[in-house]
């Protein structure tokens, strides 16, 4: 739809404590007013069939402002329609042909304290999973992992422990420190997956070289307590926050089918793309259940809520590297076309994914030939976090 909008509508935009508030000099006045401008400008291009709809498809730079009411219009979007969207937009920030391969290795498997109800490596439910509890790798072993991922075209490496938090674990950081430095010397970017983290503890990650930190919200704020008590949504906003004071990027995305609702995965969104600043990457599971967990008999999800999901990931969050995570075993290679042609942008590459099976390097290279995809290079598509 053609969009005009006159001098008087532009007036009647102009925010009252912009015109009013003499603290505000001229240039920070017309730039919230450009802001507000092209914010407005964009939410004015609506579908009449769908009055309700903004049209981001416009968008030239990301935002996040988003309500929840304009998300779940997003995500309510006849399907085709989100995925044609989501891919424009994608074509727009992204090379559509480039999918990053990371590669995840447990380096701490199981006897973790906190009681997430999807997890196997939880105490809580070590009588029905029967995972013993491991010893962290050792540095070597953890870096001739990384040098396979990196032959087989994984440019990022993901190293997760099952810890609650850090605390108390100064020689594990300093391990860990190692590992990281040992990966970033292999050229590939270094990501991990450790808890919570304080502030101290992400700068010295951020010094050992560290590229992103994985801590993902799960789900709405609403759903959370019904999946996990032992620690709160605001903590982990926390732990967020610490890593992207830091410098690193932040990695941090959800999963599906934990019993959760369409309002609780548009919760979800809002939660990420309400952020100072986007996830450099924003993981989707679909919940993969294990028996002997407190999830381990849920039927799987819809594969549509999967595609909405991350089509409207992409719409939300364009400059963000969306992941296909936990669950993609599970889906044909044509329901994974789907998720890249909506705007996927990255999947894990190996024999597993922490406790689960994942895709194997071969599979993955021949379904990239066959679709012609082709894997994103290090550090080519991380922009810069904004402080
Ligand atoms: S998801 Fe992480 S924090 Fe939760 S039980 Fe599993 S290892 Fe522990």
């Amino acid at each position: 739809m053609a969009f005009r909008i006159t001098a008087r509508r532009l007036a009647a935009r102009v925010p009252a404590a912009a015109v009013s508030n003499p603290r505000i000099d001229g240039h920070q006045k017309h730039s919230r007013i450009r802001r507000r401008w092209d914010r407005d400008a964009d939410m004015d291009q609506v579908d009449p069939a769908h009055p309700a709809r903004p049209a981001p498809v416009a968008a030239t730079e990301p935002r996040n402002d988003w309500t929840r009411e304009q998300i779940a219009a997003i995500y309510n979007e006849p399907l085709m329609e989100l995925v044609h969207q989501a891919s424009t937009i994608h074509r727009r920030f992204h090379n559509p042909a480039e999918v990053q391969l990371c590669t995840l290795m447990n380096i701490k498997t199981g006897g973790c304290t906190e009681d997430c109800k999807y997890c196997a490596q939880s105490t809580r439910y070590q009588k029905g999973t029967g995972l013993a509890a491991k010893k962290v790798e050792s540095v070597e072993s953890v870096l001739e992992a990384a040098r396979v991922a990196r032959d087989n075209g994984s440019t990022r490496f993901c190293m997760g422990a099952a810890w609650r938090d850090m605390r108390g674990r100064k020689n594990s950081l300093q391990n860990i420190a190692a590992m990281v430095r040992g990966v970033r010397d292999l050229g590939m970017e270094a990501c991990v997956t450790l808890g919570m983290i304080d502030a101290h503890q992400a700068r010295e990650l951020k010094e050992a070289g560290l590229t992103a930190y994985n801590h993902n919200v799960d789900t709405s704020r609403e759903f959370y307590p019904s999946v996990i008590s032992t620690r709160t949504y605001d903590e982990r906003l926390q732990t967020l926050g610490h890593v992207r004071d830091a410098g690193i990027h932040v990695c941090s995305g959800g999963i599906l089918g934990l019993g959760e609702e369409t309002k609780d995965r548009v919760g979800l969104l809002h939660t990420v793309s309400t952020l100072p600043s986007h996830p450099e990457s924003f993981p989707v599971n679909a919940l993969v259940p294990i028996k002997g967990t407190p999830l381990g008999d849920r039927e799987p999800l819809a594969f549509t809520e999967m595609l909405r999901t991350v089509a409207t990931a992409r719409v939300l969050m364009p400059s963000t590297i969306v992941r296909i995570a936990a669950g993609r075993k599970t889906m044909s290679e044509e329901k994974q076309a789907l998720c890249f042609m909506a705007g996927a942008n990255a999947i894990f590459t190996g024999e597993k994914m922490l406790t689960t099976e994942c895709n194997g390097y071969d599979e993955d290279k021949e379904m990239f030939d066959r679709w012609g995809l082709e894997p994103m290079k290090s550090f080519e598509k991380s922009p810069k976090p904004v402080a």
